[in-house]
């Protein structure tokens, strides 16, 4: 069998996984800021980790899966300028910050349970660790590499990049980022870099969220968080850290920076991003208006959605694209990819009833191999689930009566599917799902049907049909030129 290899963002190659302490392995993975629902395209970054999450196990490695929650400090331009994201929308819907934190944290363990994501050992809140940033911070400046103005702590970078390759994750040149960066930023003309981050926040008299310090009232810098939490529940180092690849230039070249001034060490051996989710090309976010959430993607009420998709059709069409790719969302593909789950979890429930022969006609061995060697190669689930579909093919024919299976192998393929469809894949077939997925078809069915009734000059019960269907939430629009179509409004 092949080794795991995975591909590390910090050398630029697939190197063979070997964990600091095997068989114990630490993950790190930088979680949502609560602020608001979290959308499709964050989901598919936590999907890619909780493959990680399920293989490593998988393999019999005892994973302990940091996953973050950020609850304070992040400011709105991902630096250091603007309003804290979550102090802002308590003011604007007159509510706690932990109000808006414990909302919008209930609605993301909903959808991440939805997805069948399986939750993180330890999920660590900023708020809940400010005492170890302080000493992070307290650390940093006893070496020299942070200084104090007016009650804000600021992290040296130019200094620290004397001794320290600053720009080794993103890969990008010094010179370059100083170039690019603007000058007198709004309230930060007091720091003496102009990369220099905030490690503490000094409190104005009017921000909600703040706590005493050596330095008086104030807030921790976004990126502390991340290096205080990770340390203390990995260790200075530890096997993976991982995130969204908008995280490299600032937030993760950051976190480096700051773990190595506090504690002479790199956190992360390995370093794992995933690509984005785009729509017709461009990244899904909110900024943009492209984005919609995953209880949208169940109903299909969403102007980009032609009609409602189940939660494992969609992880299933995530897992279709490798993690380091850019997927592309669109209702075709999920169309496919809504075929292709049926296809595959049917073939799945065929198996134990499969009649056995004193041969085989195939080799389970090299089936296994297969799967095996693609996810052995940075989690490819992609070629993982095509050779799932040679297996599916198979299991078609044995079933046909054109292939045949001996008692043994059968045993070795049920495990095999079983493994890694469900435990590995985390795709499940529920009765629910297997409504959801007949919804559409159904629904099909009805407005055939109708259109029917409306070629016989049967309007009244043509309008009945739709009036019921709106009782049910679903809303037809009659199109002059075309088949009728729906959305869902519940
Ligand atoms: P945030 O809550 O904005 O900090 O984002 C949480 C995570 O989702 C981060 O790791 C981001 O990199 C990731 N993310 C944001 N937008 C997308 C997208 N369109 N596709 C994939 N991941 C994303
Ligand atoms: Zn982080």
């Amino acid at each position: 069998m092949s080794e795991l290899k995975i591909y590390n963002t910090l050398t630029r190659e697939k190197e063979i996984f070997k964990p600091l302490n095997a068989p114990h392995v630490g993950m790190y993975v930088c979680g949502p800021t609560l602020y608001s629902h979290a959308h499709l395209g964050n989901c598919r970054t936590f999907l890619s980790f909780d493959i990680v999450f399920r293989y490593l196990k998988h393999l019999d490695y005892k994973v302990r899966y940091v996953r973050n929650i950020t609850d304070v400090g992040h400011l709105e331009s991902d630096g250091d300028e603007g309003e804290d994201k979550i102090a802002k929308r308590a003011r604007l819907e007159k509510l706690e910050p932990m109000e808006i934190v414990q909302l919008y944290a209930v609605d993301f363990h909903k959808v991440l349970d939805d997805f069948n994501l399986l939750p993180p050992s330890i999920e660590p809140t900023a708020s809940g660790h400010i005492i170890e940033q302080i000493e992070m911070t307290k650390k940093i400046i006893e070496n020299g590499l942070g200084y104090e103005v007016d009650g804000t702590i600021w992290f040296d970078v130019e200094k620290f990049a004397k001794t320290y390759p600053y720009t080794e994750l993103s890969g990008r040149k010094l010179d370059e980022m100083l170039d690019g960066t603007r000058e007198n930023l709004e309230g930060q003309e007091e720091k003496r870099g102009r990369l220099d981050f905030a490690l503490w926040k000094k409190a104005k008299p009017e921000h909600i969220m703040r706590w005493p310090s050596p330095w008086g009232e104030g807030f921790p810098g976004w990126h502390i968080e991340c290096s205080a939490m990770s340390s203390k529940y990995l260790g200075e180092q530890f096997d993976i850290h991982g995130g969204g690849m908008d995280l490299i230039p600032t937030h993760h070249t950051n976190e480096v920076a700051q773990n190595v001034a506090c504690c002479k060490k790199s956190p992360a051996k390995t370093w794992m991003h995933t690509n984005m989710l785009t729509v017709n090309g461009q990244k899904m976010s909110k900024s943009l208006g492209n984005s919609f959430l995953p209880q949208q993607l169940f109903t299909g009420n969403h102007p980009l959605l032609e009609r409602g998709y189940s939660a494992m059709v969609v992880r299933f069409f995530m897992l279709q694209a490798h993690y380091r790719s850019t997927l592309d969302f669109s209702n075709e593909a999920l169309q496919a990819s809504e075929k292709g789950f049926n296809r595959l979890m049917n073939a799945l429930g065929l198996i134990p009833n499969l009649k056995t022969a004193s041969k085989s006609s195939f080799n389970i061995n090299e089936l296994k191999e297969n799967i095996y060697s693609a996810l052995n190669d940075d989690f490819n689930t992609p070629v993982a689930i095509a050779y799932l579909f040679d297996g599916v093919k198979t299991i078609n024919s044995i079933n046909d009566g054109k292939e045949a299976i001996t008692e043994d192998d059968k045993l070795v393929l049920h495990r095999l599917f079983h493994e890694i469809v469900l435990d590995v894949l985390g795709l499940k077939k529920e009765v629910s799902d297997i409504i959801d997925s007949k919804s559409p078809a159904l629904i099909q069915t009805i407005l055939d049907f109708r259109s029917e009734v409306k070629k016989d000059g049967n309007y009244s019960k043509a309008d009945e049909i739709r009036k019921k269907l709106e009782g049910l939430g679903i809303q037809i629009k009659d199109s002059k030129d075309g088949p009728a179509t729906y959305t869902i409004t519940l």
